[in-house]
């Protein structure tokens, strides 16, 4: 195999000016990088163990953030002391301040009297003179602040060489600065929307403080990833990939076809659970649309005899889904690629395409506790046996809504862009009980009905996820005068940011009676339609 991969543009950590974020496990670690992508300032996370020596960027500005642990503990996380060496600026972040506290005198952090968590108002103090410079960070911020806390710990004493800069009622340093050097720690969350005015506050770090430029944009990054995939991939070479019709894969599929045409091939399984005629439509939006060379396999048979008499147990469907996906994946990879192998100006398939973001990166890598074992990142390459693929993740530095503005950048059609997430065992987990070819309809058909009385409503972009799903019950219902004992679709539709926690949506009642009325008279099968108003957790966004 020849080696490719000399000459490939660096990533975007070498070329954008870039604030890195030190992760001592905050459940909120990763909102302060998407704060600072947000104000189109590039960021990464690393963990806090990271070695200054073995960084591969220089960092304009770094920041410390939050953590479960106390600086005072025995085994407690510290970082590489080389990080107040390195001559850039620092902010802490609760945990983050307190490490700056506990580095420069081990006396200086205590456990507080109590525990303050939920709202404070923040006292700004500013300061004139030749310390006047330490005022940067809360600068146009200086009224009364609402923040949000989350601590136990506390300074017991004002570092040495250090001011403050803000206090609270149960933090006398809620905010403190370096008198020479550009260190500043907080103890309140500016990165969590609690806080009103926490996004000014991160910008004044890295734009006034930092000096970091505001010019990460999907428009600088896309012909830069371009590049990057030509360089890697080189003249000939090939690469395979699935692509579900989602707008990940979709964006992907769209980059890859972009940067080396006809030399991505994408393949599409249709497994029989997709929705009503997406097979049908991703193949004309991806071929006709958006030009890329696309295999639909129609294995609908082959999964739904699998999943005949499959009734009690949805664990069993999503494995019978999944092996079978690979299985066929797999055998038309290995076609493409001995037909690829005679054709006189292309080389080897070497690549499979995967559509990794940034958030899986984060869980991945995010600091786990001082005895954590550090998980392998899971790598479907590998389940791609005799084929010895090597992995190509272009939107791996992305996050969702980067992934969107991309997506529309490449010219892919709105609705795709805005597409709801679809699980990939489909339907199956969305029809409770056996999945037959006639659950499959129903099914198909109420989950349509809805989305188009959604879509109509206006509700679409409002709602993160919304389907139908079908109940293995029988009801009685009176239709035409005459008694039917027939099925029920249960509608979910959720409302989040980050899928870990939902809330059930608002609908009137007038627009779910409408959607009942069209479900019970169009659907064959039906006679009834419930709302499921279970909010996550502590139930989960599927049914199974
Ligand atoms: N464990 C530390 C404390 O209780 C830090 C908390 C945090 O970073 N949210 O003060």
């Amino acid at each position: 195999m020849a080696d490719s991969t000399t000459n490939v543009p660096p990533p975007p950590h070498t070329i954008f000016d870039t604030i890195l974020v030190l992760d001592f496990g905050s459940q909120y670690t990763h909102l302060i990088t998407r704060r600072l992508r947000e104000l189109s300032i590039y960021s990464e996370m690393l963990p806090c163990t990271q070695k200054i020596s073995e960084l591969s960027f220089k960092p304009k500005g770094i920041i410390l953030s939050g953590g479960p642990y106390s600086v005072y503990w025995d085994d407690a996380p510290h970082v590489d002391p080389a990080v107040f060496e390195m001559g850039v600026p620092i902010l802490g972040i609760c945990y983050g301040l307190q490490e700056i506290a506990w580095h420069s005198d081990q006396k200086n952090v205590v456990a507080g009297e109590k525990r303050e968590y939920g709202h404070a108002i923040l006292n700004v103090q500013k300061h004139s003179g030749k310390t006047a410079h330490v005022d940067a960070l809360f600068s146009g911020l200086e009224e009364d602040m609402d923040v949000w806390m989350s601590h136990g710990d506390k300074l017991s004493q004002r570092p040495a060489g250090f001011v403050t800069v803000a206090t609270s009622e149960n933090a006398p340093f809620a905010g403190i600065a370096h008198e020479e050097k550009e260190w500043f720690g907080i103890q309140f969350h500016p990165e969590v929307t609690h806080t009103k005015k926490g996004t000014p506050l991160i910008k004044n770090f890295a734009v006034s403080i930092c000096g970091a430029k505001q010019d990460w944009t999907m428009d600088a990054f896309v012909g830069k990833e371009i590049d990057r995939i030509r360089a890697l991939v080189g003249p000939k070479g090939q690469v395979i990939g699935a692509v579900s019709g989602g707008v990940d894969s979709t964006v992907a599929a769209k980059l890859m076809h972009e940067a080396i045409g006809d030399r991505f091939h994408a393949i599409m399984v249709d497994n029989g659970v997709l929705r009503l005629n997406e097979a049908k439509q991703v193949k004309e939006t991806l071929t006709a649309g958006l030009g890329i060379n696309l295999t639909v396999i129609d294995a609908s048979d082959r999964f739904l005899d699998l999943l005949a008499g499959v009734k009690d147990d949805p664990e069993k469907k999503r494995k019978i889904i999944g092996n079978t996906f690979i299985e066929i994946f797999q055998e038309k990879a290995k076609e493409i690629a001995a037909a690829a192998k005679g054709s006189a100006n292309e080389g080897e398939i070497e690549w499979l395409l995967q559509g990794t973001l940034y958030p899986d990166v984060i869980e991945s890598i995010s600091f786990k506790g001082p005895s954590a074992t550090i998980k392998t990142h899971h790598n479907v390459g590998g389940l791609l046996e005799g084929m010895h693929l090597k992995l190509i993740e272009p939107l791996r530095e992305l996050f969702k809504d980067e992934v969107r503005a991309l997506g529309t950048q490449l010219g892919i059609p709105e609705d795709l862009v805005w597409r709801h997430p679809f699980p990939g065992p489909g339907l199956a987990i969305r029809i409770i009980g056996e999945v037959t070819r006639d659950q499959v309809r129903i099914a198909q058909q109420a989950d349509f009905i809805f989305i188009d009385e959604i879509k109509k409503a206006g509700y679409y972009k409002q709602i993160s996820q919304a389907y139908a799903a079908l109940l293995p019950v029988k009801a009685v219902g009176v239709m035409g005068d005459k008694r039917v004992h027939a099925q029920v679709i249960a509608l979910r539709a959720v409302e989040t940011t980050d899928f870990m926690t939902a809330d059930v949506f608002d609908f009137p009642t007038k627009f779910l009676s409408k959607v009942s009325t069209r479900i019970v008279n169009e659907v064959d099968g039906v006679c009834r339609v419930l709302y499921e108003v279970t909010s996550k957790p502590p139930g989960t966004i599927e049914m199974e």
